[in-house]
C-alpha cells in the first residue's frame, strides 16, 4: 500500500466535481487501500478522492473500528441539527464550527459494489457530510460566516508556504491514526477532514 500525496487548499482539484464510478476494477481497489493507508498516516478519519488528486466518486472514512468505504454515495435524507468543530485534511491547522444535519441516510456501494444504506449519526453522519461535499468540490470552510471566512484565509496564507505546489507529503512512518477521539479528517492533531469530537459532547 502506498502512502499517497494529499492535495492541499489552493489545488483546483478540490473544486472540481467527481465522476460517478462505473465499476469497480483492481485499480479501483488498489486506489482505496491506499486512501486507507493515507487517512491513517494522517491521522485522519475520513479522506476523498480529490483530496489525493483523483475523480473518482469515491472517499474512505473511519470514525470507530470499522472502516467504510463510500462509493457514488449519495445522501438520502436528514434530520435534525447539530454544530461543531471541523477540520480537513486538505486544510492543516484550520479549523472551524460547521452547522450541519445531525442524523443522514446515505445511499452508497460498498468496495465490492454491493449498494448498501446506512443511517448515522453524530460523528459518523458529520464525517460522511464532509466527505460528500468534497465528491461535490465543497470544502467545509464554504460554512463559514463571511467574517470567519477571512480569518481563516488570513491563517491559510501563512500555512500555505509549507505546501509547494499544494502539495502535502506525509512522513513516512507516521503513527497509527485514532488514538484520541480524533477529529475529522486529521491533520497533526488528528484533525483533518476533521470533524472534532467536540461534536457529539
Ligand atoms: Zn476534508
Amino acid at each position: 500500500m502506498a502512502i499517497l500525496d494529499i492535495r492541499v487548499l489552493g489545488d483546483p482539484i478540490l473544486r472540481e466535481q467527481t465522476t460517478l464510478v462505473p465499476e469497480i476494477t483492481d485499480v479501483l481497489q488498489t486506489l482505496i487501500d491506499d486512501m486507507f493507508a493515507t487517512m491513517h498516516a494522517a491521522e485522519g478519519i475520513g479522506l476523498a478522492a480529490p483530496q489525493v488528486g483523483r475523480s473518482e466518486r469515491l472517499a474512505v472514512i473511519q470514525v470507530d473500528d470499522a472502516p467504510l468505504v463510500i462509493i457514488n454515495p449519495e445522501i438520502v435524507s436528514t434530520a435534525g441539527r447539530a454544530k461543531a468543530e471541523e477540520g480537513c485534511l486538505s486544510i492543516p491547522e484550520i479549523y472551524g464550527s460547521v452547522e450541519r444535519p445531525e442524523r443522514i441516510v446515505v445511499r452508497a456501494l460498498d468496495r465490492n459494489g454491493t449498494p448498501f444504506e446506512l443511517e448515522a449519526s453524530g460523528l459518523l453522519a458529520r464525517c460522511i457530510q464532509h466527505e460528500v461535499d468534497h465528491l461535490n468540490g465543497k470544502l467545509f470552510i464554504d460554512y463559514f460566516s463571511l467574517l470567519k471566512r477571512r480569518s481563516a484565509a488570513k491563517d491559510w496564507e501563512k500555512e500555505v508556504g509549507k505546501y509547494p505546489n499544494f502539495i502535502r507529503t506525509l512522513e513516512p512512518g507516521a503513527p497509527r491514526p485514532r488514538k484520541s477521539r480524533v477529529r475529522g479528517e486529521g491533520s497533526s492533531e488528528g484533525a483533518g477532514e476533521s470533524v472534532d469530537d467536540g461534536a457529539e459532547r
